[in-house]
């Protein structure tokens, strides 16, 4: 079984202060430096910045997030989406701008931290996500290419402006920049199909800079690296263009904080243990603080180098720490060394990592799942590489927000309309809201061809969503017939029935809205001849077009035989329904129901229906359980409680219901004077259970076990069913409601 034990475990936190792990640790550390320092370096390069800064970015991340983040094994440091943005941000606004933005960015984190916001980070779509990692890797790739092709920076940062740079330039490209950055690139991509055991960032690094030296190649290197760690950054609020820096610090904070929450997501599939995104977002809110006042770049969890940690065996939260120790090492003692690895082959790294961000892969299989989906990611895509980075996620984030409010718009919206006897029925099936243009004009297509004589039944059970927009533009098709005050609607869920009501429609829409389907042939004012009648045709129509087709099969199934499993015997009285207060399928229920739920003793003298029913769905069907149902307010129980059911002239004219209820009068003995209804229902249904065995397969089928018999009281006005219960001799509801509180 994985484990899904979660990040703080009190195992884990007190794990950092013992020497169990302590050179899993070591080694996965040593291993994610390898990749760390090269890509710290480059990244910091390609940000604009000077290289040291990505380093220090790497320690503060390491050690404040290694110690405090969500995720227990994951690497912080800078990231490969952020060098645009940041380059972006000190071409405009300076050093002291980044700094200012990197600390809001900081304070934001914590706090969306702090209200729970990181699990909603976690839902950015996957095609924009898709189109931000492409679209940064594109213009990563092109930012680049002047670098490592040994040409003046261009003066412009446009994808358009690079190229035709590039391109313009052509003649002067130095043909041994170019050769490195291509080494740099073919170490980096083909010595891990050779051998896992080295990172192959560190052999991209360390190969061509080696071959630069021994054949002393001409090529600029990095050049001078203090070997001090920088102490204190002046952050410096810009004056200009305070709109555009406002609009930079959310793309930084949305960018910094997706970033960092899909690296936790790829540790937790590695690891298969649940990260905390909340603490993740606080943990890099605060390393963001530290690397902001430091001198430092945008902090994120970085996925690659996190997913290396685990891989090389780290254990506990340690390793990340030792890996800023490591990079503090590297800074106070191998700075000389550092500075010889040519500017080229620190672009032929950012040209690898770029590279790899394109991912044709994934966009294939997001062409396979959906068209409309991978257009948001290519669109994303697209518009970051040619428009810039800040239009293009607003463009693509803007292109999900449309497909999605389209895909609400037009969720199975089912239009079923059937005409009967000169009435209609429309019933809609899914949203009515501003989106819904194109269901709204099928209704109205649907609604041409039928003729509305007598009216129009507009059933809105079915009706998921609902705006006031949505809801106008439906009663404005329906309007010829509402000024004609032939349409009633049925089924309006309360939240519906008030946005109608809400709407001060030209006509009053309350007169025409029906509780319950009964109702609805008062609205429409049909004549009471007529109205029952077509009360039960509506029904039977209603049935065969939409309610039989939700049963799927089950009535193919039906048609051959029945397999019933319980014998219901129940009163006749209509507000019971044996199927609907035990949410049963036809099929289900053999029933038996007569006035008061009465079993005649089985010698008696009573007609021979109950006994033939009983014995056909025990001796034949194989009915297991047998459930006997008294009501509340009986009106048999009534009657016979009241002495006299009827006037003596009336009950010569009902001749057998006297004779029938006449089998109530052994229930006298039992109950007490001035009793309730319902003790004399309860004392019916029990009594029933005993009239029942006087049926000899009924006590043959007891005896072998093969039969249960439940004597149940059903309150309509509650809606409660309640058991009697032999060993405590009282009823108790089936499904009691839960206490309160
Ligand atoms: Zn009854």
């Amino acid at each position: 079984m994985k484990k899904t034990k979660f990040t703080d475990s009190p195992y884990l936190k007190n794990e950092i202060f013992k020497t169990r792990f302590l050179a899993d640790d070591l080694i996965a550390a040593a291993t994610v430096i390898c990749v760390a320092l090269p890509l710290s370096l480059a990244l910091a390069l390609a940000s604009g910045m000077d290289p040291m800064s990505g380093v220090i970015t790497s320690v503060i991340g390491g050690i404040i997030c290694g110690l405090l983040g969500g995720s227990k094994l994951s690497i912080s440091g800078p990231a490969n989406a952020m060098p645009i943005l940041t380059a972006t941000v000190i071409h405009q606004y300076g050093v002291g701008g980044l700094a200012v933005l990197i600390l809001v960015c900081g304070a934001l984190q914590i706090t969306s931290g702090s209200f729970g916001f990181g699990r909603f980070i976690r839902f950015t779509p996957l095609p924009v996500i898709y189109g931000f990692t492409a679209g940064i890797g594109s213009l990563l790739f092109v930012n680049q290419l002047p670098r490592a092709l040994g040409l003046p920076p261009p003066d412009q940062s446009y994808t358009i402006n690079i190229l035709m740079h590039v391109f313009g330039s052509i003649r002067t490209i130095q043909t041994q920049s170019l050769l490195i950055a291509i080494l740099t690139i073919l170490v980096f991509f083909l010595f891990p199909k050779l051998s896992k055991k080295v990172p192959s960032p560190l052999l991209a690094v360390l190969i061509p800079s080696f071959l630069v030296t021994i054949l002393h190649i001409k090529t600029p290197i990095i050049g001078h690296l203090p070997s001090t760690l920088p102490l204190w950054n002046w952050p410096h609020l810009p004056t200009n263009n305070l709109g555009d820096f406002v609009s930079l610090i959310f793309v930084a904070f949305s960018l910094m904080s997706i970033e960092t929450l899909l690296s936790s997501v790829g540790v937790e599939k590695v690891t298969h243990e649940r990260s905390n995104p909340d603490k993740e977002l606080i943990a890099q809110g605060i390393a963001n603080l530290g690397s902001g006042l430091f001198g430092g770049l945008p902090i994120t969890s970085v996925l690659a180098r996190s997913v290396l940690n685990v891989e090389a065996g780290a254990k506990t939260r340690r390793s990340s720490v030792f890996h800023s120790l490591f990079l503090v090492f590297s800074i106070l003692f191998l700075s000389p060394w550092m500075s010889q690895i040519p500017v080229a082959v620190l672009a032929g790294l950012i040209l690898s990592v770029a590279l790899r961000m394109l991912h044709p892969k994934e966009f294939i299989k997001l062409w396979k799942v959906s068209r409309s989906e991978s257009f948001v990611g290519m669109l994303t895509f697209i518009a970051i590489t040619f428009i810039g980075l800040i239009s293009g996620i607003q463009a693509g984030l803007a292109a999900a927000l449309v497909i999605t409010a389209f895909r609400l718009g037009n969720t199975s919206a089912k239009i079923d309309i059937f005409g009967f006897s000169g009435l209609s029925h429309l019933s809609i099936n899914g949203s009515l809201t501003f989106m819904s243009a194109a269901t709204i004009e099928g209704i109205r297509r649907k609604l041409e061809s039928e003729s509305i004589q007598k009216g129009l039944i507009v059933d809105m059970s079915r009706v998921k969503e609902m705006d006031s927009s949505g809801a106008i533009q439906f009663l404005e098709v329906l309007d010829p017939n509402i000024q004609k005050r032939k349409v009633a609607f049925v089924g309006l869920s309360s939240k519906n029935k008030s946005i109608f009501l809400k709407l001060n429609y030209k006509v009053n829409l309350a007169g025409l809205i029906a509780s319950n389907d009964n109702e609805v042939f008062k609205i429409l004012d049909h004549s009471p001849e007529e109205k029952n009648l077509n009360r039960l045709r509506y029904g039977v129509e209603r049935f065969k077009h939409i309610i039989g087709s939700e049963y799927g099969t089950l009535f193919i199934q039906l048609a051959q035989t029945q397999y019933p499993h319980t014998l219901f015997i129940t009163c006749c009285d209509s507000r019971i329904d044996p199927n609907l207060i035990t949410s049963t399928d036809p099929g289900e229920l053999f029933v038996l129901r007569n006035i008061g739920n009465l079993i005649p003793q089985a010698n008696g003298d009573c007609t021979p229906a109950e006994g033939a029913a009983i014995e056909f769905a025990i001796a034949v069907l194989g009915v297991k359980e047998v459930v006997i149902c008294g009501h509340s307010e009986c009106g048999a129980i009534k009657g016979f409680l009241s002495g006299e059911p009827m006037m003596p002239s009336e009950m010569e004219k009902v001749p057998h219901i006297v004779t029938w209820l006449k089998q109530l009068e052994e229930l006298r003995p039992k109950l007490s004077s001035g009793c309730s209804v319902r003790e004399a229902v309860e004392v019916n249904v029990i009594q029933q259970i005993e009239n029942l065995k006087s049926y000899p397969i009924v006590r043959e089928k007891l005896l072998q076990g093969h039969l249960r018999i439940h004597a149940w009281y059903y309150d309509i006005g509650e809606t409660e069913v309640e058991e009697w219960n032999e060993s405590e001799r009282s009823f108790s509801p089936i499904s009691p409601t839960p206490a309160l509180g």
